[in-house]
Protein backbone atom coordinates (compact mmCIF):
# COMPACT_ATOMS: atom_id res chain seq x y z
CA UNK A 1 0.00 0.00 0.00
CA UNK A 2 1.13 3.36 -1.09
CA UNK A 3 1.56 5.43 2.21
CA UNK A 4 0.33 8.74 1.85
CA UNK A 5 2.84 11.53 2.81
CA UNK A 6 1.98 14.34 5.15
CA UNK A 7 3.89 17.76 6.16
CA UNK A 8 2.39 18.87 9.07
CA UNK A 9 3.72 22.88 8.93
CA UNK A 10 3.78 24.82 12.12
CA UNK A 11 4.37 28.38 12.75
CA UNK A 12 5.67 27.13 16.28
CA UNK A 13 5.97 30.59 18.00
CA UNK A 14 3.47 30.55 20.79
CA UNK A 15 4.61 27.00 21.69
CA UNK A 16 7.78 28.66 22.36
CA UNK A 17 6.69 31.95 23.83
CA UNK A 18 3.41 31.53 26.19
CA UNK A 19 3.29 29.12 29.27
CA UNK A 20 0.04 28.47 29.03
CA UNK A 21 0.87 27.28 25.08
CA UNK A 22 3.91 25.51 26.06
CA UNK A 23 2.19 23.53 28.75
CA UNK A 24 -0.32 22.29 26.12
CA UNK A 25 1.92 21.94 23.62
CA UNK A 26 5.12 21.08 24.77
CA UNK A 27 6.81 19.83 21.92
CA UNK A 28 4.28 22.33 19.40
CA UNK A 29 1.00 21.90 17.35
CA UNK A 30 2.98 20.24 14.73
CA UNK A 31 3.98 17.59 17.12
CA UNK A 32 0.42 16.54 18.39
CA UNK A 33 -0.67 16.86 15.06
CA UNK A 34 2.14 14.09 13.74
CA UNK A 35 0.98 12.55 16.62
CA UNK A 36 -2.58 11.09 16.11
CA UNK A 37 -1.89 10.95 12.24
CA UNK A 38 0.83 9.01 12.58
CA UNK A 39 -0.84 6.16 13.85
CA UNK A 40 -2.72 5.50 10.77
CA UNK A 41 -0.74 2.99 8.31
CA UNK A 42 -1.76 4.90 5.21
CA UNK A 43 0.49 7.59 6.54
CA UNK A 44 3.69 9.05 6.98
CA UNK A 45 3.80 12.17 8.25
CA UNK A 46 6.77 14.47 9.22
CA UNK A 47 6.62 17.53 10.09
CA UNK A 48 8.40 21.26 9.00
CA UNK A 49 8.73 24.81 10.85
CA UNK A 50 8.92 28.27 9.91
CA UNK A 51 12.01 28.64 11.59
CA UNK A 52 13.44 26.50 9.23
CA UNK A 53 15.20 27.62 6.06
CA UNK A 54 13.10 27.82 3.54
CA UNK A 55 10.27 26.53 6.46
CA UNK A 56 11.12 23.46 6.04
CA UNK A 57 9.42 23.40 2.70
CA UNK A 58 11.99 23.14 0.01
CA UNK A 59 10.75 21.93 -3.74
CA UNK A 60 12.36 18.71 -2.76
CA UNK A 61 9.64 18.67 0.53
CA UNK A 62 7.16 19.56 -1.23
CA UNK A 63 7.77 17.36 -4.15
CA UNK A 64 7.41 14.39 -1.40
CA UNK A 65 4.42 15.70 0.45
CA UNK A 66 0.71 13.94 -0.75
CA UNK A 67 -0.88 16.57 1.75
CA UNK A 68 0.19 19.45 3.46
CA UNK A 69 -1.48 20.85 6.82
CA UNK A 70 -0.82 24.40 8.19
CA UNK A 71 -1.29 26.15 11.09
CA UNK A 72 0.00 29.83 11.32
CA UNK A 73 -1.27 32.89 13.91
CA UNK A 74 1.27 35.48 14.65
CA UNK A 75 3.53 35.16 11.46
CA UNK A 76 1.82 35.32 8.77
CA UNK A 77 3.63 38.05 7.16
CA UNK A 78 6.45 36.75 7.76
CA UNK A 79 5.99 33.50 5.66
CA UNK A 80 8.18 34.28 2.29
CA UNK A 81 6.40 34.78 -0.11
CA UNK A 82 8.79 32.52 -2.78
CA UNK A 83 7.61 29.87 -0.26
CA UNK A 84 3.34 30.64 -0.19
CA UNK A 85 4.41 30.34 -4.30
CA UNK A 86 5.96 27.19 -4.30
CA UNK A 87 3.50 25.67 -2.33
CA UNK A 88 0.50 27.50 -4.11
CA UNK A 89 1.55 25.94 -7.38
CA UNK A 90 2.00 22.30 -5.56
CA UNK A 91 -1.33 22.76 -4.69
CA UNK A 92 -2.97 23.54 -8.65
CA UNK A 93 -1.14 20.39 -9.42
CA UNK A 94 -2.59 18.00 -7.27
CA UNK A 95 -0.96 18.53 -3.57
CA UNK A 96 -3.93 18.60 -0.98
CA UNK A 97 -4.19 21.17 1.78
CA UNK A 98 -5.41 20.85 5.19
CA UNK A 99 -5.88 24.72 6.30
CA UNK A 100 -6.59 24.64 10.26
CA UNK A 101 -8.08 27.27 12.38
CA UNK A 102 -6.21 30.45 12.22
CA UNK A 103 -4.64 29.34 8.81
CA UNK A 104 -7.60 31.27 7.27
CA UNK A 105 -5.73 34.45 7.30
CA UNK A 106 -3.01 33.14 5.89
CA UNK A 107 -1.01 34.00 2.44
CA UNK A 108 -1.01 30.54 1.49
CA UNK A 109 -4.95 30.41 1.59
CA UNK A 110 -5.81 33.93 0.85
CA UNK A 111 -4.28 33.49 -2.15
CA UNK A 112 -5.52 29.90 -3.26
CA UNK A 113 -9.17 31.38 -2.12
CA UNK A 114 -9.17 35.06 -3.65
CA UNK A 115 -10.86 36.59 -0.79
CA UNK A 116 -9.93 38.13 1.88
CA UNK A 117 -11.17 35.28 4.64
CA UNK A 118 -12.04 37.11 7.31
CA UNK A 119 -14.05 36.77 10.48
CA UNK A 120 -15.69 37.57 13.56
CA UNK A 121 -13.96 36.25 16.89
CA UNK A 122 -13.83 35.88 20.64
CA UNK A 123 -11.63 34.21 23.00
CA UNK A 124 -13.93 33.81 25.87
CA UNK A 125 -13.92 29.78 26.37
CA UNK A 126 -17.46 28.54 25.29
CA UNK A 127 -19.11 25.90 24.27
CA UNK A 128 -19.03 25.04 20.35
CA UNK A 129 -21.22 22.65 18.48
CA UNK A 130 -20.59 21.50 15.16
CA UNK A 131 -23.01 19.87 12.75
CA UNK A 132 -22.57 17.43 10.59
CA UNK A 133 -24.28 18.46 7.30
CA UNK A 134 -22.95 16.59 4.73
CA UNK A 135 -23.01 12.61 6.50
CA UNK A 136 -22.16 10.89 3.65
CA UNK A 137 -18.92 13.51 2.91
CA UNK A 138 -15.85 11.12 3.21
CA UNK A 139 -14.23 13.92 6.07
CA UNK A 140 -17.35 13.26 8.55
CA UNK A 141 -17.01 9.51 8.71
CA UNK A 142 -17.26 8.26 11.93
CA UNK A 143 -18.87 11.21 12.83
CA UNK A 144 -22.54 11.22 14.12
CA UNK A 145 -25.05 14.34 13.89
CA UNK A 146 -22.83 16.71 15.96
CA UNK A 147 -19.46 16.49 18.34
CA UNK A 148 -18.95 19.41 20.92
CA UNK A 149 -15.61 21.07 22.05
CA UNK A 150 -16.38 22.54 25.62
CA UNK A 151 -13.89 25.37 25.27
CA UNK A 152 -13.14 27.23 22.04
CA UNK A 153 -12.24 30.24 20.81
CA UNK A 154 -15.44 31.67 18.48
CA UNK A 155 -15.25 32.58 15.09
CA UNK A 156 -18.09 33.88 13.86
CA UNK A 157 -20.21 34.72 10.38
CA UNK A 158 -19.59 36.50 7.89
CA UNK A 159 -16.48 34.28 6.78
CA UNK A 160 -15.41 35.73 3.75
CA UNK A 161 -14.79 33.36 1.48
CA UNK A 162 -16.19 32.20 -1.96
CA UNK A 163 -19.34 29.86 -1.61
CA UNK A 164 -17.58 26.37 -0.98
CA UNK A 165 -17.70 23.34 -2.99
CA UNK A 166 -18.97 21.34 -0.37
CA UNK A 167 -19.66 22.61 3.27
CA UNK A 168 -19.37 19.55 5.82
CA UNK A 169 -19.42 21.39 9.15
CA UNK A 170 -21.21 24.47 10.92
CA UNK A 171 -20.42 25.58 14.24
CA UNK A 172 -23.10 27.13 16.74
CA UNK A 173 -21.36 28.69 19.32
CA UNK A 174 -22.59 29.64 23.22
CA UNK A 175 -22.51 32.76 22.61
CA UNK A 176 -24.93 33.38 19.78
CA UNK A 177 -23.16 32.89 16.55
CA UNK A 178 -22.35 30.47 13.62
CA UNK A 179 -19.75 29.57 11.01
CA UNK A 180 -19.02 27.41 8.36
CA UNK A 181 -16.97 25.57 10.01
CA UNK A 182 -15.97 22.51 7.34
CA UNK A 183 -15.44 23.92 3.98
CA UNK A 184 -14.07 22.24 0.68
CA UNK A 185 -12.89 23.68 -2.56
CA UNK A 186 -10.92 22.50 -5.66
CA UNK A 187 -8.26 24.80 -6.89
CA UNK A 188 -6.43 23.22 -10.15
CA UNK A 189 -6.49 19.46 -9.17
CA UNK A 190 -5.72 20.14 -5.72
CA UNK A 191 -8.35 19.45 -2.47
CA UNK A 192 -8.64 22.42 -0.25
CA UNK A 193 -10.36 21.79 3.47
CA UNK A 194 -10.30 24.64 5.74
CA UNK A 195 -11.42 23.25 9.25
CA UNK A 196 -11.94 26.01 12.05
CA UNK A 197 -10.98 23.97 15.39
CA UNK A 198 -7.66 24.60 16.63
CA UNK A 199 -7.04 27.38 19.04
CA UNK A 200 -3.53 27.55 20.27
CA UNK A 201 -4.64 28.02 24.30
CA UNK A 202 -6.84 25.12 24.97
CA UNK A 203 -5.97 20.71 23.77
CA UNK A 204 -8.49 21.10 20.65
CA UNK A 205 -5.96 18.58 18.83
CA UNK A 206 -6.23 16.21 21.10
CA UNK A 207 -10.18 15.84 21.16
CA UNK A 208 -10.92 12.69 19.43
CA UNK A 209 -13.46 13.85 16.79
CA UNK A 210 -11.09 16.97 15.85
CA UNK A 211 -8.31 14.17 14.60
CA UNK A 212 -11.14 12.23 13.67
CA UNK A 213 -11.95 14.75 10.76
CA UNK A 214 -8.06 15.91 10.29
CA UNK A 215 -7.54 12.01 9.74
CA UNK A 216 -10.68 11.91 7.19
CA UNK A 217 -9.37 14.87 5.62
CA UNK A 218 -5.96 13.82 4.94
CA UNK A 219 -7.79 10.91 2.96
CA UNK A 220 -9.54 13.23 1.30
CA UNK A 221 -7.51 15.25 0.09
CA UNK A 222 -4.55 12.95 -1.56
CA UNK A 223 -3.74 13.84 -5.15
CA UNK A 224 -5.57 12.48 -7.63
CA UNK A 225 -3.52 13.91 -10.14
CA UNK A 226 -0.05 15.17 -10.27
CA UNK A 227 -0.03 17.54 -13.26
CA UNK A 228 2.00 20.85 -13.75
CA UNK A 229 1.10 23.84 -15.85
CA UNK A 230 1.52 23.64 -19.46
CA UNK A 231 -0.23 25.44 -22.06
CA UNK A 232 1.18 24.25 -25.88
CA UNK A 233 0.45 24.85 -29.22
CA UNK A 234 -1.14 21.33 -30.41
CA UNK A 235 -1.30 19.84 -34.00
CA UNK A 236 -5.19 19.23 -34.78
CA UNK A 237 -6.08 15.49 -34.31
CA UNK A 238 -8.30 15.18 -37.86
CA UNK A 239 -7.06 16.77 -40.46
CA UNK A 240 -8.58 20.29 -40.70
CA UNK A 241 -9.16 21.49 -44.34
CA UNK A 242 -7.62 25.15 -45.19
CA UNK A 243 -10.09 27.44 -45.18
CA UNK A 244 -7.83 30.65 -46.42
CA UNK A 245 -10.92 31.71 -48.78
CA UNK A 246 -13.17 32.19 -46.27
CA UNK A 247 -11.57 32.92 -42.93
CA UNK A 248 -7.99 33.62 -43.85
CA UNK A 249 -5.35 31.94 -42.36
CA UNK A 250 -6.10 32.38 -38.71
CA UNK A 251 -5.34 29.25 -36.63
CA UNK A 252 -4.85 27.07 -39.77
CA UNK A 253 -1.39 25.76 -40.10
CA UNK A 254 0.23 26.48 -44.10
CA UNK A 255 0.86 22.36 -45.04
CA UNK A 256 -2.66 21.48 -44.24
ZN1 LIG B 1 -7.20 31.14 17.72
Amino acid sequence: MDQIRVTVWNEFIHEQENDTVKKIYPHGIHYAIQEFLSKNKDMRVQTATIHQPEHGLTEEILKETDVLTWWGHIAHDKVDDEVVKRCHKRVLEGMGLIVLHSGHYSKLFRTLIGTNCSLRWREAAERERLWNVEPSHPITLGIGEYFEIPNAEMYGERFDIPTPDQLVFISWFEGGEVFRSGCCWQRGHGKIFYFRPGHETYPIFYNQHVQQVITNAVRWAKPVVRISDYCPEVDPIEKIEAREGEYGKAGVRQQF
